[in-house]
């Protein structure tokens, strides 16, 4: 995925700037613990299409 695109997109709930997880091929959103996916290289910036990071998700960021 291209940085200049990352640098654009912000979590849709709280705004604050993403972190691309390369190999889940994953947005993550640390403040919210959401995980948003990126189908065929677009992000799907909806909170209902995130998932949940597990706890053990969380600490390895
Ligand atoms: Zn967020």
């Amino acid at each position: 995925m291209e940085k200049r695109l990352l640098d654009i997109l912000v979590c849709p709930l709280c705004k604050s700037s993403l972190q691309h997880d390369q190999k889940n091929n994953e947005l993550i959103c640390k403040a919210d613990k959401l995980a948003y996916p990126i189908k065929d290289g677009i992000p799907v910036m909806l909170a209902n299409d995130a998932r949940s990071l597990s706890p053990e998700e969380i600490q390895a960021l």
